[in-house]
């Protein structure tokens, strides 16, 4: 692909007046499993938000595979993170998965036979098609995380946002999710994930953006995994870092 899959220039974001994010340019190439790391509050999450077009920009240009985001939206998918999502809404499984399918149908079209076909597969992909007449708020949360990869994956979506996927879920669960996730990355899709620690970002995880308000770092997992860089943007938690051994 001639296109990088996203390339943002100068991005800067606030919320009444403070900067969550400032200044930030990078471009992504297309099959990178890409990890967002960075302290709480470093701005993760209004980072891709703004790479959505979800919140507004104060200043920056970003491009999605070449184009303004509005006309690629149906290629990109989005877990949000665990607390945007109101888990008492009442849905089944089923239901949150054939979301997935709505930007690939025509309009006025409701999903039929093929769709749940579709959705179905993408259940079993995750390990969840025994749970497809369940509430989605019966479920633990590894499970939920699952059902919401299944309605990524059912958008058939070239890139894929997930914000701290493995927050409340299960080993099991991390471990499918990683292995659909690397699927994913060798298919050619770009998958880009926040993840809020440095744990297992190494096992991951093919590049690092390590943010802190500012780009900190991007580059390979080496290139960002070291300890001047790291310091830079974890700075004071140190005693963490130690147990980590960086
Ligand atoms: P992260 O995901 O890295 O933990 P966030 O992007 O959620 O960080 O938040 C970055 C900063 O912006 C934090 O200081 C947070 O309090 C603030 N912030 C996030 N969302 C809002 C909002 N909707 N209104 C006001 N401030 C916000
Ligand atoms: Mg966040």
């Amino acid at each position: 692909m001639k296109h990088p899959a996203i390339s943002i220039e100068n991005l800067h974001v606030s919320y009444y007046g403070n900067e969550a994010v400032k200044g930030v340019s990078l471009s992504i190439h297309p099959g990178n499993l890409v990890g967002i790391i960075g302290p709480n509050g470093a701005g993760k999450s209004t980072f891709i938000k703004a790479i959505l077009n979800l919140i507004p920009m104060d200043k920056g240009a970003i491009k999605v595979l070449g184009k303004p985001v509005k006309e690629v939206r149906t290629k990109i998918a989005y877990v949000p993170q665990r607390n945007d999502i109101d888990w008492d809404f009442p849905i089944t499984v089923l239901d949150v998965v054939l979301i997935g399918t709505y930007p690939n149908l025509r309009f006025f079209r409701r999903p039929k036979k093929k769709e749940k076909e579709w959705a179905l597969k993408c259940l079993q992909r995750v390990g969840m098609e025994d749970f497809s007449k369940k509430q989605i708020g019966e479920l633990s949360g590894g499970q939920q995380q699952r059902v919401f990869l299944a309605r990524a994956l059912a958008q058939k979506a070239d890139l894929f946002f997930l914000d701290e996927p493995f927050v409340g879920v299960d080993v099991s669960s991390e471990e499918t999710i990683v292995k659909i996730l690397k699927e994913l990355c060798r298919q050619g899709k770009t998958v880009i994930v926040v993840h809020h620690d440095l744990s297992k970002a190494n096992d991951y995880f093919n590049e690092l953006i390590l943010l802190n308000k500012e780009l900190i770092s991007y580059g390979s997992v080496s290139e960002v995994f070291q300890p001047g860089i790291i310091e830079r943007a974890y700075q004071g938690q140190f005693a963490f870092m130690k147990k980590l051994g960086v």
